[in-house]
C-alpha cells in the first residue's frame, strides 16, 4: 500500500527553479514517495521529476566513506566506476579525509598563492552553503575566483538586468500570467523544463490570454499559441529589434511610461529605425506581417509579460538578447503592474539564491560588486577577517583555461559536475587531470569526481536543513527528511571543517547561524528570518514588513538605478560564432528533456525516469532522417569542430531541417564534447545554442 508510512516531512523539490513544495512520505528511514503541497510557485502540483525522482538518493552508488586517491591508482580520467571505486580510492576516516583535502588546497595557497585555488560551488547547494563557499574561497585565499552553474545558465539575463534594470531578479512571480492578457515565451521550453509553471501558463491562454511562443524549436507550448515564431537560430536580435521597429514606426509605445521611469530612450528609437521587418525578415525567418502582427499585440496588451530561458542567454550575444526583452516590455510599460513584468525562468532549484549569496567571482551576496572597497570592508567587518582582493574574479570557464595556463593549481568543487557540464568537456576534463589537488563534495563519484585526489561524502537535498530561493524570489525552508548513508555529511559541516583547518576562525554550529549572519549584509532578506521561514515555509523577497508575505511584483513605482530610472541599451545584431559551412553544415543545439536533469548523475539513478528515458538520444527532422537514409532509432555520428559522438537519431518534426537537438545529460554521448566554448563577453555564458555540426549515417 503506498499510502502506509511512518511520517511525513515538508520540503523542497531538488530539481528546477520552479521550487515546487514537496511532502515526503517516509517509511523504514527512506522516503517511499511524494505528494505536491501548496507552496506559493506550484499550488499542490508537480511535475514527473518532482513525483518519481526521488528515490536516487537511496541509490547504491552513494558514497558512504570518504575517500583518498590511492597512490597506485591509474592516471586521472574518466575511468572510475562509480559502482566500485575503491580501484582508484581507498576509505578514509572524516579526520585523515578533511586533513588531506585541506592540507593539500593550504600547501598550494602558502607556497604558490591564494590564487593557486579556484572554488566551483553549485546551485544544488542551499543559500547557507554557497554562502559559506563563496565566504571560503574569499576569506580563505583571498580571492574572487569562485564560481558555479549560473555561469552556464542565466548569467548573461543577469547581466542585463543588472545593467538595465538594477536587479538581477524576476520583476514578477510566473503565476502573475494569472493576470495577464498576453505573454512572450522566448527560448525556452517550459512543457519539458519547467513544467509546473507550463500549467499555469496553458491556463492563461484556456481563459483567453494571448501566448506568443518565438523559438527555433517548435517547443511544445506551441499548441497553446496564438503565435509560434520559429526564427532562424541565433537570429533573436534581429526578430525583436524588428518588432520594436514596429513599435516604434506605429507610434505604439507608452510614452507616459517611458518619461517617467527610463533613460536613453532617443538613442534606442534612433537604433530601431535600421531595423524594418522587411529588413529583417530574411535574417530571423519571419515575414514581415507576423512581426507587425506581434508587435501589435503586445505593445496593445492591458499587462504583458515576457519569459525567457537558455534559448536567449546561452549566446555569444545573450546579454543583448536580454536587453532586447528588457527594451520591449519597457517601451510598453510593460513592469511593476499586476500581470506585467520580465521573468526569466531560472534553471536550477537554487540558482537564484547560491547567486544571491554571492557565489559568483563579481559579486558578494546581494549582487554588491567586489571592486567597491566599501561593499568588501562591511563584509571583512562580519567575517572579522582581513581584506581579499578588490579584483573580480574568473568565471568558470576562465578557470579551466588558468588551469590550462598552470596557475589555478587546485580547486574545492561542490555538487558541481563541470567535467560534464562545460562547453568543449574534453578540455575542461584535461585541465581537471591536471591539477595537483582536486577536492570534490559529492553524494556519487560523478565525472568530476573521477579526478578528484580527494571525495568528501555529502547530503543530497532531502537529507538537509536550509533555504532555498526558486525563481520567483520566494525563500522556501527545505527539511531533512531521512538521515544521509554511512558517514555522508551535511555540505554546511563539511564546508565549516575544511575551513577550521584552513585557518578560519568559523564556529558554525547550524545553518540558521549561518542565515542570521547572511542577513547582516543582505538587504533583500530584511523582514525574513529563519524562525519565518519554519513557520511559513516562504517568503518572497523584498517583504516590507515582519508579516508581509513578500512583493511578487516590484518596481512600480521606479527602479533601483540612478534617479528610478530604467535604461534602454539598443542591442546590434551579432553572427553566432561559428557559420555552418560545407564540413559542418548543420546547426546544432543543446538543452534537457523533462524527465532528465542536467548531467544526469540523480535522474539516471532514480528508476522511474531512467526507466522512460533510458538511452542518448538525439533529435532531427524526419525529412533530414529521410534525406540521410536513417530510421528514428538508428545510430548517427555527430562531429563538431571539438569532437564527436555517437548516438540514437529520433524523428522531431518540431526540430528545423537543418538542426539538431542534443540533450546532455548522457555520458556516454556527452554533448559537451561537441560545444562551443565560446563566450558572450558581458555575461561571459558559453554559447551552448549553436554548433555547427556534421551529422553522418552510421
Ligand atoms: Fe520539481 Fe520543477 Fe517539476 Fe516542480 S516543476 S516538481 S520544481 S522539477
Amino acid at each position: 500500500d503506498s499510502r502506509d508510512f511512518d511520517n511525513e516531512v515538508e520540503s523542497i523539490c531538488p530539481f528546477c527553479g520552479v521550487g515546487c513544495q514537496v511532502s515526503l512520505k517516509i517509511k523504514d528511514g527512506k522516503v517511499k514517495y511524494v505528494d505536491g503541497i501548496n507552496g506559493p510557485a506550484n499550488e499542490g502540483r508537480l511535475c514527473v521529476k518532482g513525483r518519481f525522482g526521488f528515490d536516487y538518493i537511496h541509490h547504491p552508488h552513494r558514497i558512504t566513506k570518504p575517500l583518498i586517491r590511492r597512490e597506485d591508482a591509474q592516471a586521472k580520467g574518466l575511468n572510475v566506476d562509480p559502482a566500485n571505486p575503491l580501484t582508484h580510492f581507498r576509505e578514509a576516516t572524516w579526520e585523515e579525509a578533511l586533513d588531506v583535502a585541506a592540507g593539500g588546497l593550504a600547501k598550494l595557497r602558502d607556497t604558490q598563492g591564494g590564487k593557486s585555488i579556484a572554488g566551483f560551488g553549485s546551485a544544488k547547494c542551499t543559500n547557507e552553503e554557497a554562502y559559506l563557499f563563496q565566504k571560503l574561497i574569499r576569506q580563505g585565499f583571498g580571492h574572487n575566483n569562485v564560481d558555479h552553474c549560473t555561469r552556464l545558465c542565466h548569467a548573461s539575463s543577469v547581466a542585463a538586468l543588472i545593467e538595465n534594470v538594477g536587479s538581477g531578479a524576476v520583476t514578477a512571480t510566473f503565476n502573475e500570467i494569472e493576470n495577464s492578457d498576453v505573454a512572450i515565451v522566448i527560448g525556452c521550453n517550459p512543457i519539458e523544463n519547467h513544467p509546473v509553471a507550463a500549467t499555469f501558463f496553458k491556463q492563461f491562454t484556456k481563459r483567453g490570454g494571448k501566448l506568443i511562443v518565438m523559438d527555433p524549436r517548435g517547443v511544445g507550448l506551441r499548441r497553446f499559441a496564438t503565435h509560434m515564431l520559429q526564427f532562424r537560430p541565433g537570429a533573436d536580435v534581429s526578430m525583436l529589434n524588428a518588432i520594436m521597429n514596429v513599435i516604434v514606426e506605429e507610434e505604439l509605445y507608452d510614452k507616459q511610461y517611458i518619461d517617467a521611469y527610463t533613460e536613453n530612450w532617443e538613442a534606442e528609437k534612433e537604433h530601431l529605425k535600421g531595423f524594418s521587418p522587411e529588413a529583417m525578415s530574411e535574417i530571423c525567418g519571419i515575414e514581415p506581417e507576423v512581426l507587425r502582427d506581434v508587435a501589435r499585440l503586445f505593445a496593445g496588451a492591458n499587462a504583458a509579460m515576457i519569459f525567457w530561458g537558455m534559448g536567449i542567454s546561452q549566446h555569444i550575444h545573450g546579454t543583448d538578447n536580454s536587453r532586447c526583452l528588457i527594451s520591449l516590455a519597457l517601451m510598453s510599460g510593460q513592469i511593476g503592474r499586476p500581470g506585467a513584468g520580465l521573468h526569466p525562468l531560472r534553471g536550477q532549484n537554487n540558482v537564484q539564491g547560491a547567486s544571491d549569496a554571492g557565489l559568483i567571482p563579481m559579486f558578494l551576496p546581494d549582487y554588491q560588486t567586489v571592486t567597491d572597497d566599501g561593499v568588501r570592508s562591511a563584509f571583512t567587518e562580519v567575517w572579522k577577517s582581513g581584506d581579499f582582493s578588490a579584483e573580480k574574479g574568473l568565471t568558470v570557464t576562465e578557470i579551466v583555461d588558468d588551469i590550462h595556463a598552470g596557475n589555478t593549481r587546485g580547486m574545492y568543487i561542490l555538487g558541481e559536475n563541470p567535467a560534464m557540464s562545460d562547453p568543449d568537456v574534453e578540455h575542461a576534463r584535461d585541465a581537471f587531470a591536471k591539477l595537483e589537488h582536486l577536492v570534490v563534495q559529492d553524494i556519487f563519484v560523478t565525472e568530476t569526481a573521477c579526478f578528484a585526489d580527494v571525495i568528501l561524502p555529502a547530503s543530497a537535498f532531502y537529507e538537509k536543513s536550509g533555504t532555498v530561493t526558486n525563481t520567483n524570489r520566494q525563500v522556501q525552508m527545505g527539511r531533512p527528511a531521512v538521515t544521509p548513508p554511512g558517514e555522508a555529511k551535511q555540505d554546511w559541516w563539511i564546508e565549516v571543517e575544511l575551513a577550521k583547518r584552513l585557518g578560519l576562525d568559523w564556529g558554525y554550529t547550524d545553518p540558521s547561524e549561518v542565515f542570521a549572519e547572511m542577513k547582516l549584509n543582505m538587504k533583500s532578506l530584511d523582514n525574513i528570518t529563519w524562525d519565518r521561514l519554519v513557520n511559513e515555509g516562504a517568503v518572497t523577497y523584498p517583504s516590507l514588513s515582519p508579516t508581509d508575505p513578500g512583493q511578487a511584483i516590484v518596481f512600480g513605482d521606479g527602479f533601483p538605478r540612478p534617479d528610478g530610472r530604467a535604461k534602454f541599451t539598443p542591442a546590434s545584431v551579432i553572427a553566432p560564432d561559428e557559420a555552418p559551412d560545407a564540413d559542418y553544415p548543420m546547426i546544432l543545439t543543446t538543452g534537457r528533456q523533462l524527465e532528465h536533469w542536467h548531467t544526469g548523475s540523480m535522474t539516471r539513478r532514480s528508476k522511474v525516469l531512467d526507466a522512460v528515458e533510458p538511452e542518448a538520444n538525439c533529435s532531427l527532422h524526419p525529412k533530414t532522417l529521410r534525406t540521410m537514409g536513417v530510421e528514428p532509432g538508428d545510430m548517427i555520428r555527430l562531429t563538431t569542430r571539438r569532437g564527436s559522438i555517437e548516438i540514437m537519431a529520433r524523428a522531431d518534426r518540431a526540430i528545423a531541417e537543418d538542426m539538431v537537438f542534443l540533450p546532455f545529460a548522457f555520458v556516454e554521448a556527452a554533448a559537451n564534447i561537441l560545444t562551443n566554448p565560446a563566450v558572450d563577453p558581458y555575461g561571459k555564458i558559453p554559447e551552448f545554442k549553436f554548433s555547427a555540426v556534421r551529422v553522418e549515417k552510421q
